[in-house]
């Protein structure tokens, strides 16, 4: 028989945004234990992005996503100069192609001003191609407030964290399923030590699986629970040097931010993700999409050369909406009041911006636990 443990808190889920939740209830003061089911956290949408810190340029004013996105960013930048967390503000250029995007671009910029993001402004053809030679356009949006950072020593230091503040992570754990029974939360845990835990808290941060969670918590309402949809975007690799010293995005495609340029910490490039709508996990980067980043990425760097792609990794995104939709949709995070039970919270469709807003999505969750 499974042994039976009773618990505070537990987090299900070990990708950066349950690490941030574990971190924030951790140095609250709660009894955390957090739940990974894979043998290491941060191994799986958390390793497979982008490590761009977002500005908050994009999402609508008001929506979960701007909010966090920009008051995780400037408590991200500090607690990486804290901690001496690998990152840089390399800015970034939204590149515009034609007259018709320019327009997109003055409606950004407004956009980025109400969102609180007050540091962007437009350049020229001439402006940006005297910063990047290379890249052509009809005009580009500055975002100096754009980064990267090494996504893996972030989540380390939260880590490092949970645990001097008492906490424990335990990998390995799978929640398998659940009920709400006398206040509290049972939960039956799989791996090679199956236990049955009880826990005033229960936070789902379970990331591509959070909806298959919350439909296994039997009195959860399942009209609670939103819709699911997966968009997977994969990444090429480029062989060679960088054709510019900072991010290069074009405008926006619906359900992703378009083929952009990123760069890693140690200059090396790299194009993605693009979109295609899935129904299952599957991270094999098809070498045949490539035709369709050669394309793309030559709107704004012409001299690209041919077979200078390699396929390097995908990741899936959450999502809340699908493709008829358009694609967007907005963190879903539901604190006792919306799951109808005082001890759950949920947390469905953290895409990006999720590890920019990691550290504020940890405080919003907080706050909706007391
Ligand atoms: C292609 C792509 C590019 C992105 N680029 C950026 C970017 O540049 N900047 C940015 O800010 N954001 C970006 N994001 C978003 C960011 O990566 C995510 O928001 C973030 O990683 C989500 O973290 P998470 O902890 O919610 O999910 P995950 O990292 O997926 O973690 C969830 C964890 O839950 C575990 N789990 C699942 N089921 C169970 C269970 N039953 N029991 C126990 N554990 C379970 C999983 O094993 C996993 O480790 C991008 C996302 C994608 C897909």
């Amino acid at each position: 028989m499974a042994e039976e443990l009773d618990l505070d808190c537990v987090i299900v889920g070990g990708g950066v945004v349950g690490l941030a939740v574990a971190r924030e209830l951790a140095m609250n003061g709660r009894e955390v234990v957090l739940l990974e089911a894979e043998p290491m956290t941060g191994s799986v949408t958390s390793a497979r992005n982008s490590e761009v810190i977002h500005a908050g340029l994009y999402y609508a004013t008001g929506s979960l996503k701007a909010k966090l996105c920009v008051a995780g960013k400037h408590r991200l930048y500090e607690y990486c100069r804290e901690r001496n967390i690998p990152h840089r503000a390399c800015g970034k250029l939204v590149v515009a192609s034609s007259e018709q995007e320019l327009r997109y671009l003055e409606k950004l910029s407004s956009q980025a001003e109400a969102n609180g993001v007050e540091d962007c402004y437009l350049i020229d053809a001439v402006e940006l191609s005297v910063r990047e030679p290379q890249i052509r356009g009809f005009a580009a949006l500055v975002s100096p407030s754009t980064g990267i950072i090494d996504s893996h020593s972030l989540m380390q230091a939260y880590i490092t964290d949970i645990e001097a503040n008492g906490g424990a992570i335990v990998c390995n754990s799978p929640v398998i399923e659940g009920e709400f029974a006398e206040g509290k939360i049972r939960l039956s845990v799989g791996g090679r030590d199956p236990v049955v835990i009880q826990a005033r808290l229960v936070v789902n941060a379970a990331g591509l699986n959070a909806w298959t969670v919350s439909e296994r918590l039997l009195g959860l309402n399942v009209n609670t629970i939103p819709s699911r949809h997966y968009a997977k975007g994969c990444y090429f690799a480029l062989t060679g040097r960088a054709p510019a010293k900072q991010l290069i995005y074009p405008v926006p495609e619906p359900g992703g931010l378009g083929v952009h340029l990123t760069l890693d910490l140690a200059g090396q490039a790299r194009f993605g993700p693009d979109v295609e709508w899935v129904d299952a996990i599957d991270y094999d980067v098809d070498a045949s999409r490539a035709q369709g980043f050669y394309s793309a990425i030559r709107r704004y760097w012409p001299d690209l050369a041919d077979g200078a792609l390699q396929p390097a990794y995908s990741g899936i995104r959450p999502k809340i909406a699908g493709p008829d939709a358009g694609g967007g949709g907005d963190f879903v995070i539901q604190g006792p009041e919306q799951t109808g039970h005082p001890g759950y919270v949920a947390l469905y469709g953290i895409e990006s911006p999720g590890l920019t807003a990691s550290l504020a999505i940890g405080q919003k969750v907080a706050r909706l636990a007391k």
